[in-house]
């Protein structure tokens, strides 16, 4: 950046060709605490040395393919703010559905136990016990840092939620859940997609899952039966391709009521299964 008289107007002049204009006016909206309008309006206001200095900084790390969700700090789902960082997946859009599946399972006056398996962010676990208030919600991770950064995303939103550090079920008690969730990794460890984008700059251990992206699909399936109470619901979102293979694992795994929901772009995203 020139050492002289940024504004708004040279601050966007230059990202042109670096970064998408509208991933510059984002990073300018949260600089100087305004709206998109108002970058759009005010071309001549200046910014401040530090909040120049900032802007060049986070351009930098963008243009070199750094995800805006963890430049920014933060990552919207189902309307809530959720801070994010490396140690964690960022939440997706599509995960929202299991949100919706879950809720339109709920039975009036009940106070589900929800477990959530491999929570990250801890997006899904503070979603459920933020919109089902007498949820009962725990929430595993096999990484520490993750699990930080979930109680931080509950602390902040005021969810109340138990944290666990475990591999899948390996740390979690007898408890029968109403509910198990899980976005777990599902993308097969050759797969391109893993080089690409946001992707990159992901925990490989949220996204990669053996030779066909099943290996954890699989576990979880096959695990999930002892945890549930009778007519209790494993919901797991699972690759745009994989609804088929992992239904059949859900019924070779003894679940009932198989089926898949499609995610708001008509793919089959996650699929579930009831305890007999
Ligand atoms: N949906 C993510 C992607 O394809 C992967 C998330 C996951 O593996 N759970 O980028």
């Amino acid at each position: 950046m020139p050492e002289v008289a940024v504004t708004i107007g040279s601050a966007l002049a230059f990202a042109r060709g670096r970064i998408p204009a509208s991933e510059a006016r984002m990073f300018l909206c949260r600089l100087l605490g305004i709206g998109a309008a108002q970058v759009a309006a005010y071309p001549e206001r200046n910014l401040a040395a530090e909040q120049a200095a900032h802007y060049a900084a986070w351009l930098e790390r963008r243009a070199a393919g750094e995800p805006m969700a963890y430049i920014l700090g933060e990552r919207e789902f189902y309307g809530r703010s959720f801070q994010v960082g490396p140690a964690v997946l960022i939440p997706r859009p599509e995960t929202e559905l299991i949100v919706d599946l879950v809720r339109a399972r709920i039975r009036a006056g009940s106070a589900p136990r929800i477990l959530d398996l491999g929570t990250g962010s801890g997006a899904l676990a503070v979603t459920l016990a933020l919109e089902i208030p007498d949820a009962l919600v725990t929430a595993v991770d096999l990484s520490p840092a993750a699990l930080d950064v979930a109680r931080g995303n509950a602390a902040r939103l005021g969810a109340t939620a138990r944290f666990i550090v475990s591999d899948w079920f390996s740390a979690v008690d007898a408890t029968a859940f109403d509910f198990i969730v899980s976005n777990p990794p599902y993308i097969a460890d050759a797969d391109p997609h893993l080089k690409e984008g946001d992707v990159r700059f992901e925990p490989r251990t949220a996204l990669a899952s053996g030779p066909a992206g099943l290996d954890d699909l699989r576990r979880i399936a096959l695990d999930a039966l002892s945890f549930l109470v009778p007519g209790g619901w494993l919901l797991m979102e699972h690759g745009y391709d994989q609804a088929a293979v992992v239904r059949d694992l859900l019924v070779s795994s003894g679940f009932q009521e198989v089926a898949s929901a499609m995610d708001l772009a008509g793919i089959e995203r996650t699929s579930y299964g009831r305890r007999p």
